[in-house]
């Protein structure tokens, strides 16, 4: 297997891996970033990024990955595309297998690999997969307009995905488990205000039905135990926001993981268990998920990589 030996490899492309590796290169560390299967991450799907301090108008997430992208280039550091399909950090120099084809060795590897849409585990999420289920709002939503769509979930990502879609579509509901929204007041504000977005409150979704794609949802609403209506909701399109699962699998034989599979850090630092291997992003962040705190861990990572390869005399 082609093997390419490197100071620094940062694997991920989100505001995590490209703060890691404008720092990384400005450091002199040259550094390799495996940009995976989304290069620019969670952020490319999203519309204007309003809380990223420095855009005062916001910025559309696209384009601020962009930038943050030109800028890491710009210091050197070498983007590959190509995604981390295993890892043997039981020794240094680490050993990360890209695509399954070819091995990079690393003297220090930071673990910037974020967190996947979780999906509701129905049968019916895998049968209609491309065909009126997504995880996307604005990857997918232009297939939308003017038809009918349930967005489910009530945290941040659900209402942004609600009122994204309401742009579009003729009709959006949540569908919420609870009888209240998770979300942030702002966001709750936006999506009961919005016209077309109903809220459905302590309603599940079991399953979907349609010919040659989705139309419509078998729901259940549950207020208490003993109270249990099903019925069926005739929608054309079926969006997943209900959290998002940490990319840390092919690491977690050596990492500590929390029991979702976030990545434990050491204290308030991106230190990991294992020395010199450091993670930065969501892929370690459980609690505040955000693109200017991936960033910030992602800056943090890459100066403990320099601190390391220069107290172990590699630089
Ligand atoms: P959250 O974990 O905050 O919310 C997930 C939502 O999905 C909750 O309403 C949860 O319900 C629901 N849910 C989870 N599992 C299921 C299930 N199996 N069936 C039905 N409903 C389910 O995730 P988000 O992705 O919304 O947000 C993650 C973090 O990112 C948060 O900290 C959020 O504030 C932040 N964020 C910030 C944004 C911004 O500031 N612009 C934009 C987007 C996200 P329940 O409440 O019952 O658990």
């Amino acid at each position: 297997m082609n093997t390419q030996k490197v100071k620094c490899l940062i694997i991920g492309s989100g505001p995590a891996g490209y703060t890691a590796a404008i720092y990384a290169g400005r450091a002199n560390l040259s550094p390799l970033l495996c940009e995976g299967m989304q290069p620019g991450g969670q952020l490319t799907t999203t519309t204007d990024v309003e809380n990223f301090p420095g855009y005062p108008d916001g910025v559309a997430g696209q384009s601020l990955m962009d930038d943050l992208r030109r800028q890491a280039e710009r210091f050197g550091a070498d983007l590959q595309y190509g995604t981390a399909t295993a890892a043997d950090l039981s020794a240094a120099p680490y050993k990360v297998t890209i695509d399954e084809s070819r091995c990079v060795e690393a003297d220090t590897l930071i673990i910037a690999t974020g967190a996947t849409a979780k999906y509701l585990g129905l049968e019916d999420e895998k049968k209609y997969a491309g065909m009126g289920v997504s995880a996307c709002a604005t990857c997918d939503g232009f297939f939308y307009r003017k038809k009918v769509v349930a967005v489910v979930g009530g945290g941040d990502t659900a209402c942004e995905e609600a009122v994204y879609l309401a742009g579009l579509a003729a009709k959006v509901y949540m569908l919420v488990r609870k009888p209240f929204l998770r979300a942030s007041q702002i966001m709750q504000e936006r999506v009961m205000k919005h016209e077309k977005i109903e809220i459905l409150f302590e309603h599940n979704a079991v399953g979907l039905y349609g010919e040659d794609g989705v139309e419509g949802v078998h729901l259940v609403k549950r207020a208490g135990e003993a109270d249990e209506t099903h019925y069926d909701l005739p929608i054309d399109g079926f969006f997943l926001a209900i959290g998002h699962q940490p990319n840390s699998g092919i690491f977690t034989p050596w990492v500590e993981t929390d029991e979702t599979g976030y990545i434990i850090t050491e204290g308030n630092s991106p230190r990991t268990r294992v020395p010199g291997v450091f993670a930065a992003g969501d892929v370690a962040d459980p609690h505040y998920r955000q693109a200017i705190t991936a960033a910030g861990s992602g800056c943090k990572a890459a100066l403990e990589a320099e601190r390391y390869l220069s107290a172990k005399g590699l630089i």
